[in-house]
């Protein structure tokens, strides 16, 4: 518990203190009301705080570390997914996996699979990777410390704050899309990066921070913690996106966009790059057991190591032709098997499928080989291509 303030806690009601945040970049200091702002979500969490498993208190004998590797798995795979969705993934995740050394054994095929449906599988070899490091640098002891968390592989500057504030009760900041939602119309602040580029030194962090150091000064048993999960069911039941409970707000007195009415134009979205057509062509191919030709994903970042269809990215017919053709590999027909419409950052792609076979010289390796349809489920395929493919079988 070495981040404790060890400040002297309040007790009673104070009179509205403001205390000053201030950021270098956006060159100003403001004051915020943050004891009062932390006081009112507090009292208002008491009751109102959604029931998830890992938040069920710790049972006797639990040691502090494995709950806070329960926290570490619940957001991890909380990050772009709901709870109702994780609830269940987590609870088979904890019995299969009930702390850091028994994931640190488990094989990377096994984890990807109970990760199945989630997405951003990296998340799921992150987790695996970061565990194995635990019982490496840490004895098995999930660590407590902010900068210790920052050097597990998958863990950025949210899921140290959230492992931090919640399992360790530390005042350690959170900033994630319900977080920005609700201080950008409490301050009406408006920002120009979107919520994945801010970095802890932006202002957002250093309210936040502000606001759960202001918590730790409350007498509370569990005030960082309470606090900062106060804020994340405050965003997300009501300062919603649309049509915010203001009238049931615990921070309607303080907020200012309530005040001004403004509450729709905040957080104001920052402007989107301008979407960019593309066109991917991939090819079925099949050997003579009707088995299904398939590439792994071999370069570095989104899907890497993932199977998918053989694919020429940007390139439509004719020119995909030649493309195929180091592959070993030409076109049946020109008329596509299946078409599908996804998006990846600012691109707009269609994927089409077409028929296609071998040509003579062609061999697999490592990285090309067919699969029967049975085998298909127990390899990791990008998701464009699983849904392609159950379009055509
Ligand atoms: S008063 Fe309304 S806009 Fe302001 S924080 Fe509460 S719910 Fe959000």
């Amino acid at each position: 518990m070495g981040e404790q303030t060890g400040r002297k806690k309040q007790t009673g009601k104070s009179a509205l203190k403001m205390q000053p945040v201030s950021s270098a970049a956006a060159e100003f200091t403001f004051q915020i009301p943050a004891v009062e702002i932390a006081r009112s979500l507090l009292e208002w969490f008491k009751p109102e705080a959604r029931p998830m498993p890992w938040r069920d208190p710790r049972s006797e004998g639990t040691p502090l570390s494995d709950y806070a590797y329960g926290i570490w798995i619940s957001e991890s795979m909380l990050q772009q997914t709901q709870v109702s969705t994780v609830i269940p993934y987590w609870k088979r995740w904890m019995e299969k996996w009930p702390r850091v050394a028994s994931l640190a054994a488990a094989c990377e095929e096994e984890v990807l699979l109970m990760w199945e449906g989630l997405g951003y599988y990296n998340r799921a070899r992150n987790l695996l990777k970061a565990a194995r490091k635990v019982m490496e640098i840490h004895g098995g002891v999930f660590p407590s410390r902010h900068e210790e968390l920052l050097e597990l592989p998958g863990v950025g500057p949210y899921t140290a704050g959230a492992v931090c504030s919640i399992a360790y009760n530390h005042p350690r900041a959170i900033v994630d899309g319900n977080v920005i939602r609700l201080l950008s119309r409490l301050f009406t602040l408006s920002f120009t990066q979107r919520p994945s580029e801010l970095k802890p030194q932006d202002l957002l962090w250093q309210i936040s921070e502000s606001l759960v150091r202001a918590a730790a000064e409350i007498e509370h048993p569990q005030s960082c913690s309470a606090f900062n999960q106060a804020m994340m069911d405050m965003g997300a039941t009501i300062c919603t996106p649309t049509n915010p409970l203001c009238l049931t707000c615990p921070l309607s007195p303080h907020c200012k966009a309530y005040k001004e009415q403004s509450q729709s134009q905040y957080p104001q979205p920052p402007a989107r790059p301008a979407l960019v057509l593309r066109e991917d062509t991939a090819l079925l191919v099949r050997d003579a057991g009707k088995n299904i030709l398939l590439q792994k994903r071999t370069a570095t970042g989104r899907n890497h190591g993932f199977w998918q269809l053989p694919l020429v990215e940007n390139t439509p017919l004719p020119k995909a032709q030649e493309a195929f053709h180091p592959l070993r590999l030409s076109f049946i027909s020109r008329e596509p098997l299946a078409r599908l419409q996804h998006h990846i950052t600012c691109y707009r792609i269609t994927l089409k499928v077409y028929p296609g076979k071998t040509d003579g010289g062609f061999s697999q390796g490592e990285n090309l080989r067919f699969f029967s349809e049975k085998e298909l489920g127990a390899i990791p395929v990008t998701s464009s291509h699983r849904k392609l493919l159950q379009k055509i079988l």
